[in-house]
């Protein structure tokens, strides 16, 4: 069978249910390629991660279409026979090949109100072993846990990545509520790929932040790197105060992003949009109050506070 692929969101994140999906047909000996406009496919597998992105705008020319990803439905599953593939890195040739990505648990018992992950997978639980994603002699792992902290068996697998030296990088940040200085010291002693993350998406978790830094740093020789994920919603006080906190802190860096609320498209407030653009350019942000960013001609960004 000719099986096609289609990265619907086109970013330059790896899809792993695509990965999958071509590692489970080419062990069946199918031809896996990513679809071309102009062939005739079997099946053709599109995925789709964002509900903000485009979907495919042409024509497929298969004889079978099969959708999945949260951008088409959030309850959407790969099939357990597919899951369970290790993926086929081929696919995405800009992987090196000392490198995995995957998860070590699912879900999240929070339900913080700009989130998918508590409705598409639930309360957390153990999903994979770290050493089945560190396959192929791979030990620069990508683990894309949405609250790993907040298990028991994932704290037990952080133990094992540091028993087995692996690098990692959570890239969907931790839970600095739940960093305890026994947590601490585990992190501390983690070979983080580059930037130790954190969720700061609440006045709360500013406090939250400085201290599981804090706890972190006193276990390493020297600071760590950090980087925190900002939501902008809200109130604009309340996200300047937030997002300028951490501004002369030279340890820290700000990923900061406006909410969408899937239901109510195309509705950022430009004052979200002004602010996000000024958090993740480092130097601006380094340098410039957000009240004297001058994001267009005639327009200082004070001008929202009055
Ligand atoms: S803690 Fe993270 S994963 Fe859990 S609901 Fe909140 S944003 Fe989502």
């Amino acid at each position: 069978m000719l099986i096609g692929l289609i990265d619907v969101d086109n970013n330059r994140f790896p899809n792993l249910a695509l990965m999958k999906i071509a590692s489970y047909h080419r062990k069946r000996g199918d031809v896996v390629e990513w679809y071309a406009t102009f062939s005739h496919y079997d099946i053709v597998y599109m995925s789709k991660v964002f509900n903000f992105t485009p979907d495919f705008p042409y024509h497929i020319n298969a004889d079978t279409i099969v959708k999945g990803g949260t951008g088409y439905d959030i309850h959407s599953q790969l099939p357990p026979d597919i899951d369970n593939e290790t993926p086929d890195y081929s696919i995405y040739p800009y992987i090196d090949k000392h490198t995995a990505y995957g998860f070590i648990t699912r879900g999240c018992h929070n339900k913080c109100k700009w989130c998918v992950v508590p409705a598409k997978e639930g309360s957390i639980k153990p999903y994979r072993d770290v050493d089945e994603i560190a396959t192929d002699g791979r030990k620069k792992l990508i683990l894309m846990d949405n609250n790993i902290l907040a298990s028991q068996y994932g704290i037990s697998q952080i133990e094992k990545i540091i028993a087995r030296g692996y690098r990692v990088d959570f890239n969907q940040a931790l839970d600095a509520r739940l960093v305890t200085p026994k947590v601490a010291l585990l992190l501390a002693h983690i070979r983080w790929l580059r930037f130790i993350r954190f969720g700061c998406d609440t006045p709360q978790q500013i406090h939250h932040c400085q201290e599981a830094m804090h706890m972190i740093d006193a276990c390493r020789d020297s600071p760590a790197r950090y980087l925190l994920y900002t939501i902008i919603d809200g109130d604009i006080e309340e996200c300047y105060h937030r997002l300028s906190y951490f501004r002369n802190n030279t340890h820290v860096r700000i990923v900061a992003q406006p909410f969408r609320d899937p239901n109510v498209p195309n509705t950022i407030p430009q004052w979200q949009n002004d602010m996000a653009r000024w958090a993740m350019r480092r130097e601006l942000y380094a340098s410039c109050d957000f009240k004297d960013f001058r994001p267009r001609k005639n327009f200082i960004c004070r001008q929202y506070f009055k």
